[in-house]
C-alpha cells in the first residue's frame, strides 16, 4: 500500500496536468522581446527553445553581418576572422569571444 505521507519523487498525474495547463509564450512575445532589445542597443540578443528568424544567429554590432549562424544546437555559418574581428568592417570581437575558434567543419554540427 502506498504511503501518501511521503514525499513522491516524481507525480506523473500532476506533471502531466501541469504541463496541459503550461501557457506557452508565443512567438509573438518572443519576437517582440527580441526587437526592443534591439532597438535598446543590446549588442548580442538570443531568443531560445523556438525557431526564431534571427534569436539563435549572432550578428556584428557594429555593420550587422551575421558572423555566427545558428540552428537548434548546429552551427551553420563561422565567419570570423583569426584576429577574431568582423570579416565585413573589421570591427574587433576580442572583448567578446573566450577561448578559440574552432572553424573545423565537424564542429559545425557539434552538439555543445
Ligand atoms: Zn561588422
Amino acid at each position: 500500500m502506498r504511503d501518501e505521507s511521503k514525499p513522491k519523487l516524481f507525480d506523473f498525474q500532476t506533471s502531466v496536468e501541469y504541463l496541459e495547463e503550461t501557457v506557452w509564450t508565443s512567438y509573438e512575445t518572443l519576437d517582440r522581446a527580441y526587437n526592443i532589445a534591439k532597438d535598446a542597443g543590446l549588442y548580442y540578443i538570443y531568443v531560445g527553445n523556438i525557431q526564431h528568424e534571427h534569436g539563435g544567429n549572432t550578428f556584428c554590432p557594429n555593420c550587422n553581418h551575421l558572423i555566427l549562424g545558428r540552428a537548434g544546437y548546429r552551427f551553420t555559418k563561422i565567419d570570423v576572422s583569426e584576429e577574431k574581428s568582423c570579416p565585413k568592417c573589421g570591427y574587433s570581437l576580442k572583448n567578446d569571444i573566450i577561448g578559440e575558434i574552432n572553424k573545423k567543419p565537424s564542429n559545425h554540427f557539434a552538439f555543445f
